[in-house]
């Protein structure tokens, strides 16, 4: 049997936390050997640290592991990270010092120069930003990359697919985004109830730039960022998990509409162990993607395309969905683990 990489998850106890054990279960390359939270939960087995909130049972492997506190060693050598971005910098520098590869879903590092930000069937070419991390930060054989906000992963597929063949000239994006992607307990239920909010504190920044450096290219140890502006409105609505994005774009060329449609429903999806058959599913059915019907396609991997059309205002508009836990999350995170080994860099 080939060798289980020890796994440590930090923020084990949250949302996204719990999807990294469920996902987590039974992986053929990955087994959890640590857990950390804050003070509330450490020196606790996970099964009484953890109000567990996903469908199903807490898988009894992690039941009795003792949550420690969020400070190396830990039992691994691979860190998946959950952590708020207020303790996220210092905690995952620390980890990255100690010789763990350190996998972020947090912001902290997201958009620092020598820092991968992944989507694996975009981007892959990103990780030759590694050496450069290490021997600019000193961090030995420790490293850390970094997924996109939730929110960006539900749009930046479709983006990358008509950028790379027709060229993104603007994009305005309007996001209605899951209440899980707040954590728990999140946004207070008497809030979001009859209810959507015009407001996700820091979102509209990350939703406007992240999408260039995943669409970048590197040259010479550096990203060149894509040149195209984006123009983001972010609203929380009253869905459980799954972001939706109205999204409308100028492109350099002007294809047709059966190019346009091509284009995104052929962008390739990777065989790694979490990638999902199809990276992008098209749907022309007109009154799809919906949250609760296609947030769990291909596992929650897939990202859902529809309602494209010819703008009166833009060339094109569409709708896209994903996953905020899973493709938007700790399944992202995974898949980035995935390819480290593939590409040998673990
Ligand atoms: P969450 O449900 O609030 O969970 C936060 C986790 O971090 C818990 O395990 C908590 O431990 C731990 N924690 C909180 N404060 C801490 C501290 N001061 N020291 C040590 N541990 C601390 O949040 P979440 O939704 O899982 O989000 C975690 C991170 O992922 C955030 O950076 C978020 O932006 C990012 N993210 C979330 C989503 C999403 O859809 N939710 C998607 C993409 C990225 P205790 O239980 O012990 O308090």
């Amino acid at each position: 049997m080939s060798k289980k990489y020890r796994i440590g998850i930090l923020g084990a106890t949250g949302t996204v936390g719990q999807r990294f054990i469920q996902l987590l279960e039974n992986h053929p390359q990955f087994e959890i050997t640590a857990l950390a939270a804050s003070d509330r939960s450490a020196g606790k087995p996970y099964a009484e640290a953890c109000a567990w909130k996903l469908p199903g049972a807490m898988p009894e492997s992690v039941k009795q592991i003792i949550v420690e506190p969020i400070a190396p060693p830990l039992d691994c050598e691979i860190v998946f990270s959950s952590l708020p971005s207020s303790v996220a910098r210092e905690t995952e520098e620390a980890f990255a010092r100690a010789g763990c590869a350190v996998i972020s879903n947090s912001s902290s590092y997201r958009m620092d120069e020598d820092v991968p930000l992944l989507i694996p069937e975009i981007n892959a070419d990103h990780l030759g930003l590694i050496e450069v991390q290490q021997q600019k930060r000193g961090f030995g054989k420790g490293f850390i990359v970094t997924n996109p906000n939730c929110a960006v992963v539900s749009f930046a597929p479709p983006l990358a697919a008509l950028h790379r063949r027709f060229g993104l000239e603007s994009v305005v994006v309007t996001t209605l985004q899951a209440i899980s992607g707040a954590g728990y307990p999140g946004v207070p239920s008497l809030d979001i109830t009859d209810n959507v909010i015009p407001y996700i504190a820091g979102e509209e920044p990350k939703v406007e730039t992240e999408a260039q450096k995943i669409l970048g290219v590197l040259t010479n140890g550096a990203i060149e960022k894509a040149d195209f502006n984006v123009s983001a409105q972010c609203f929380r609505v009253h869905v459980i998990d799954g972001h939706t994005a109205s999204v409308r774009v100028n492109l350099k060329q002007k294809p047709t509409l059966e190019e346009v449609i091509e284009t995104i429903q052929s962008f390739p999806s990777l065989s790694l162990h979490s990638s999902p058959p199809r990276f992008i599913d098209f749907c022309d059915e007109p009154s799809r993607p919906q949250p609760r019907l296609d947030r769990d396609a291909g596992n929650g991997m897939t990202i859902t395309v529809g309602r494209l059309f010819p703008d009166n205002v833009f060339d094109y508009r569409f709708v896209t969905l994903s996953h905020n836990t899973v493709r938007g999350a700790a399944g992202s995170a995974i898949l980035n683990a995935e390819l480290l080994i593939d590409k040998k860099i673990l």
